[in-house]
């Protein structure tokens, strides 16, 4: 059985139910319980997760095997993180003991190495030992059919402990003017990752049939749903907005699905577009939970330059304006932003950033940059892990002034530290907790 679960959060219950049925599952040595978080060890994890963001790891095939059978493999729900190409299954991501959940981003080059020596799977840097670690379980929902030949692992898969990841469109419009985000893959890993990237045009059943069974299987609590920009378009004679249409559609499939109405699902896109922001309104009526809309970066010089897409289409400002209505509309908790951090932004103004975001209350999100293969940046550097590691501080210390602690993960996913999103903010606000019930 886990420990600590249940009294983090009440719905941490059906995680913890879940997991009391597989842990120790025969054939897959490497599901474990994490043991009890102690200040010292959650620190030290944080260190090794921000490393192995930064500097990624490899691995030897002992470490890989039971993957896509007993362990959860990687799946391309939007992004490619990896650095260089990869050829094989990799785990989605890896579990440290006391629970800190690392997005795994191979790099055959990195000096850290996932392995398994003695019945133990560990991670090694230059040949010494570490740290233990652990695989997450295979859902059982992801050889399950969403409709004949196309496994539900196809329409939305699992990310980190507990949340169902699903897109409502695997490719962005920004990209058709030359005008993606400088640090995205989006479009350019479509055509490397065909057999694992998510299908393009999903059905209404077939997104109802996933959400369905990963529910009934009791592998997920919430949910994360996100995508590409999608321009207006006309049907039927009028313009629609496609992005808004099929953002609601996902939501109905994923209601139905579930057989409820308040599902707890956080909508992750682009800032609408429309002047008074009326559509948020709807939003929140037809079932988003929560919403993000990511400003990925805080100058407005910098803005336009590294995302001018946004920029050009939607302005900075709608932006702005978009996450301040947005906070008005769904209260506290439930609007973030995220940045990504260690790209081209001086600390300064990403701080001045965060602090406009938390005065609000609105959860700023730092992204661990990775220079992913796609982009001009692939051969960069992201500075070294302990930069990140006082950026976390620091941005936890900023929200926890204004009272942005971590939420329900329905409203702020990626302030749970179970959910797997490449940033350590989860990390550190789990260990302001655990320090503060120590009175620490
Ligand atoms: S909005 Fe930017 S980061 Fe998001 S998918 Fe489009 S190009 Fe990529």
């Amino acid at each position: 059985m886990r420990t600590n679960m249940s009294n983090l959060d009440p719905t941490f219950k059906v995680i913890d139910d879940h997991y009391r049925r597989i842990d120790h599952l025969e054939g897959a040595p490497h599901i474990k319980p994490p043991v009890e978080a102690t200040p010292e060890g959650l620190e030290k994890e944080l260190l090794v997760k921000a490393n192995l963001l930064t500097e990624g790891i490899r691995f030897d095939e002992s470490a890989l095997e039971g993957l896509c059978s007993v362990y959860k493999e990687q799946s391309r729900w939007l992004f490619d993180w990896n650095m260089g190409e990869h050829r094989y299954y990799l785990p989605e991501e890896l579990l440290l003991p006391m629970d800190t959940t690392c997005q795994v981003r191979e790099n055959r080059n990195s000096d850290w190495l996932g392995t398994v020596e003695d019945g133990v799977l560990m991670i090694k840097k230059n040949g010494k030992f570490v740290i233990e670690a652990r695989h997450v379980p295979r859902p059982e929902y992801y050889s399950k059919e969403a409709s004949e030949g196309i496994i539900m692992r196809r329409i939305a898969p699992k990310r980190g402990q507990d949340c169902l990841v699903i897109n409502y469109a695997p490719f962005c419009m920004y990209w058709m003017n030359n005008k993606g985000c400088s640090f995205c893959n989006i479009v350019p890993n479509m055509k490397w990752t065909k057999d694992d990237l998510q299908v393009s045009r999903r059905s209404f059943e077939q997104i109802k049939n996933t959400a369905k069974a990963a529910f009934e299987e009791g592998c997920v609590r919430h949910i994360l749903l996100t995508g590409g920009y999608i321009k207006k378009a006309e049907k039927d004679g009028k313009m629609v907005d496609l992005e808004d249409e099929m953002i609601l559609s996902v939501i109905q499939a994923l209601q139905e699905g579930i057989g409820r109405e308040d599902i707890p699902v956080n909508v992750i896109r682009t800032v609408p577009k429309d002047k008074d922001l009326k559509s948020l309104e709807k939003y929140k009526k037809l079932g988003a939970y929560s919403v993000c809309f990511n400003l990925e970066v805080w100058d407005p010089l910098l803005f336009s330059k590294y995302c001018s897409g946004k920029d050009s289409e939607q302005g900075r400002d709608q932006w702005l304006r978009g996450l301040e209505a947005a906070r008005e509309i769904y209260g506290p908790g439930k609007v973030s932003t995220h940045f990504v951090t260690g790209f081209m932004e001086p600390e300064e103004s990403l701080l001045e950033g965060v602090e406009w975001c938390s005065e609000r209350g609105i959860g700023v999100i730092p992204l661990v940059w990775s220079p992913v293969r796609g982009t001009q940046y692939e051969h960069f550097r992201p500075p070294v892990a302990e930069w990140f590691v006082e950026m976390a501080k620091k941005i936890a210390d900023i929200r926890l002034k204004h009272g942005v602690d971590a939420f329900n993960p329905a409203g702020l996913p990626n302030d749970d530290h179970l959910c797997g999103m490449p940033t350590l903010i989860a990390d550190e606000l789990y260990l302001r907790k655990i320090k503060r019930e120590r009175q620490l």
